[in-house]
């Protein structure tokens, strides 16, 4: 079956959820294939930043969101086995919301798309997997889709990867990639929590280990940080060894390792972090980690995501609901969104060479870098790491408009 629309979007991730909303809003027809039937994947990112809910704010969802459950964290630290400590602090931001809102992925995206389903313009279709672009003489036209019905074309003059860091579109654009550095990979593994226990969000770092805590009101989501490509080490060290070591640098958890009972509940993220060189095609559009896979550093990924979608629609909206859609006005894209990804990659791959890779290969406890340490003694620089975290870089704001009340 042969559909046609304006904009198609392939992923309904933070980016695609956003950009479908953004579009609809301004009355251009758009259609969202998420290839999964539901939100509900876990191990997700669940940080909400403060550039976030300003956009939300703008849209006029900030309180309807933060009705939703959810908890705040203000503060950010990076506390070592010896004592060594240093706190960010969120709290003097030049924001409405100085707090990171920790929500679900799911619930963040059930909220969007279900606020973006009041726009007629606005069409999710669930469990649709684009398997690949319609192209015709070095023209991108469309997805080719699968549903429980079988295949289908969707023509589309605009399509937009927002399939994520193992994009198919982006692999069918065949655009140009360069990887980044990422020295670790990551278990995801949750543990209960205590009401009002450790209420610095952060990283903790011992001998060859670092563990960050995500405070998910009754349990606690713990990444694990492990050199690149140990995971099978690590695994055939045993059950027993991997609650030590968590004791070893989290002391607090000691009570409740015994709850992680089996390797099944602990997944793997493979850490990557790549960037296209170019966003584009005549008629595709790669946007969030389809463009650029970030690493979990700051965790910052949700909210780079958005800002693609915000000026992605900033700049589209007007030639998609003229028809005059062109690859440069998807060249402009790239353009107002590649320097910040660049900036925050770039910070990413500091902290990770800097604190996390000798971290991960050192025998006995780290030491913080002295710069990290002055850094954040100094008052005029004492706010440039958060306001990074919590902004990223050209925070940008709502500018596509509401054909509809
Ligand atoms: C384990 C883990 C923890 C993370 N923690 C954080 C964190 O704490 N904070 C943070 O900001 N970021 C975090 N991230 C990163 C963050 O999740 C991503 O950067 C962000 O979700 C990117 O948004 P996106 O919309 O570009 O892509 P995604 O969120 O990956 O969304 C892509 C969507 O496309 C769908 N899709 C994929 N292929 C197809 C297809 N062929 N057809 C149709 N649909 C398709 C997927 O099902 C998915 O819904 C984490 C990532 C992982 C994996």
């Amino acid at each position: 079956m042969n559909v046609m629309t304006t904009c198609c979007v392939a992923g309904c991730g933070p980016a695609g959820a956003l950009v479908g909303y953004l579009l609809a809003r301004a009355g251009v027809p758009v259609v969202v294939l998420e290839k999964h039937s539901d939100f509900l994947r876990d191990f997700r990112g669940d940080t909400i930043h403060p550039s976030t809910l300003e956009i939300l704010d703008e849209l006029g969802l900030a309180d309807r969101f933060l009705s939703l459950p959810h908890s705040k964290v203000s503060k950010l630290s990076i506390q070592t086995t010896t004592g060594q400590k240093v706190v960010m602090s969120l709290e003097r931001l030049p924001s409405k919301f100085r707090f990171i809102a920790m929500v679900p992925q799911w619930d963040f995206l059930e909220f969007l798309t279900k606020e973006a389903a009041r726009f007629p313009a606005f069409r999710l279709i669930r469990n649709a997997e684009v398997t690949g672009l319609l192209e015709s003489g070095g023209v991108i036209h469309g997805v080719r889709y699968q549903d429980g019905a079988g295949e289908h074309d969707l023509e589309a003059p605009l399509t937009i990867g927002a399939d994520g860091r193992a994009s198919v579109t982006r692999a069918a654009a065949n655009l140009p990639q360069v990887q980044a550095a990422a020295p670790m990979d990551v278990f995801w593994f949750r543990v209960s929590r205590h009401p009002g226990e450790l209420t610095e969000v952060g990283l903790r770092l011992g001998a060859g280990l670092g563990l960050v805590l995500l405070d998910r009101n009754d349990y606690w989501q713990v990444a694990y940080l492990i050199p690149k490509g140990a995971a099978e080490r690590v695994r055939q060290g045993g059950l027993d060894a991997f609650r030590t070591s968590i004791i070893s640098v989290v002391p607090e958890l000691e009570d409740r390792v015994a709850e992680i009972s089996d390797w099944d509940q602990v997944k793997l993220l493979t850490v990557r972090a790549d960037r296209l060189t170019r966003w584009h095609r005549p008629g595709y559009l790669a946007i969030g980690d389809a463009a650029h896979a970030m690493s979990p550093v700051g965790g910052v990924g949700i909210n780079i995501a958005i800002h693609d979608a915000t000026v992605a629609a900033n700049t589209l909206w007007r030639p998609l609901l003229t028809g005059t859609i062109r690859e440069s006005d998807l060249a402009r894209v790239q353009r107002r969104r590649e320097f910040a990804v660049r900036v925050i990659q770039a910070f990413q791959s500091a902290v990770q060479s800097q604190i996390i890779k000798p971290m991960l290969h050192a025998s006995k406890p780290p030491s913080l870098p002295w710069v990290l340490r002055a850094t954040l003694r100094v008052p005029v620089l004492r706010d440039v790491p958060p306001r990074l975290v919590a902004f990223g870089i050209r925070r940008p704001h709502v500018r596509s408009p509401a054909m509809l009340a």
